[in-house]
C-alpha cells in the first residue's frame, strides 16, 4: 500500500504554490499548473535543525 503524503510546492517563476500528494521517497520532475515551468520548490515542513 503507497504511503501518500500531501506536499506543498512552490514555482520559482510564477510563485504559485500548490500541494500534490507525494509518494514515499518519489523523486519524479515537475512543472508548474500555471505556467508550466519546471523550476519547482519542494516547500518542507519545519524540522528541527540538524547539526
Ligand atoms: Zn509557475
Amino acid at each position: 500500500m503507497a504511503t501518500k503524503t500531501q506536499e506543498t510546492f512552490r514555482c520559482m517563476m510564477c510563485g504559485h504554490e500548490y500541494a500534490e500528494a507525494v509518494e514515499k521517497d518519489e523523486d519524479k520532475e515537475r512543472s508548474c499548473p500555471k505556467c508550466r515551468s519546471n523550476s519547482i520548490r519542494h516547500l518542507k515542513k519545519k524540522r528541527p535543525p540538524k547539526e
